[in-house]
């Protein structure tokens, strides 16, 4: 099923190139959750969720292209990111930090540099495009594989990293570089774009084997499978829940293949996974204030 949040805050599965609208379901099934609880309280409940929608196809919908697309997850306690991920995006950024505008820990291995933290604040869905605060700095996209985690969980084995996944989704890590901290320089307004829906798991039959691309303008720029990731997906699900206990809805951007470049206001890119979908995301000027 491909959940998707919409317009105002509404949910809706996707079947075909139609919305439909599910916002009264979710509401009835998540009722009022403790003030405590933590994570994402919608896919918290996705197995009652799941079996709540009847004949989702009679409901209310709308076509997709006229829908103001949100990131399908609202309120993930956190959004987890691996840096490099693939070999030939390795190679590519030990040549542009010649500059020295990079820095030496992003050769590291994934072991050795850890992961990191893009801010939640930073989260936003494609229809409501990267704003760029910086337009004199240099602004990459970096299109990722999102796995969605769907039950917490603590030091998760590999052996059992694919139960505590909800679902996966097309991720933008946006990045200004610079010398600043990474989780600095990735957390602004805007920067962290998940969407254009949630697929749940149970619909992508091998995650370790899924194609995704990104065109900038119209111009291939990424274009990747996760087969070549050096991190696997168990892998950074074991390895993330080694240091923190997720939650669900917690969000990890699985690390960018090679392609990045950088973009400026009126800029479009469009991610795209056959598995996944496909979204348009709009670069466009910070507005102070
Ligand atoms: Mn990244």
């Amino acid at each position: 099923m491909r959940l998707c949040r919409f317009d105002n805050n509404n949910y809706g599965i996707v079947l075909g190139d139609r919305v439909h609208d599910i916002t009264a379901i979710v509401r009835r099934v998540v009722g009022h959750p403790a003030d405590d609880e933590r994570g994402d309280p919608v896919i918290a409940r996705l197995d009652a969720l799941k079996k709540a929608l009847h004949d989702v196809s009679s409901l209310p919908s709308r076509p997709l292209a006229q829908v103001r697309l949100l990131s399908p997850i609202a309120h993930p306690s956190k959004l987890v990111a691996a840096p490099v991920n693939y070999r030939a995006h390795i190679a590519e950024m030990a040549k542009q930090s010649h500059g020295g505008a990079t820095g030496p820990a992003r050769s590291k291995d994934i072991g050795e540099a850890g992961l990191f933290l893009k801010a939640n604040s930073a989260l936003v869905g494609p229809s409501e495009g990267v704003a760029i605060r910086f337009p004199n700095r240099r602004n990459d996209h970096e299109v990722e594989l999102a796995v969605v985690i769907g039950r917490r969980g603590s030091d998760i084995p590999m052996e059992r990293a694919y139960d505590y996944v909800a679902g996966y989704a097309l991720g933008l890590d946006m990045t200004v570089r610079g010398p600043e901290d990474r989780s600095f320089r990735k957390s602004i307004d805007g920067y962290a774009v998940l969407g254009p829906w949630m697929v749940t798991a149970d619909e992508i039959a091998n995650p370790e084997s899924l194609s995704f691309s990104l065109t900038l303008n119209g111009e291939p720029r990424q274009n990747a499978n996760t087969a070549d990731m050096i991190y696997s997906i168990p892998r950074l699900i074991a390895f993330a829940s080694s240091f923190y206990t997720l939650w669900p809805g917690d969000v990890i951007y699985t690390g960018s293949p090679e392609g990045v470049s950088p973009v400026k206001p009126g800029d479009l890119m469009v991610a795209e996974s056959p598995a996944i979908g496909r979204m348009e995301v709009r670069v466009r000027q910070h507005q102070p204030g």
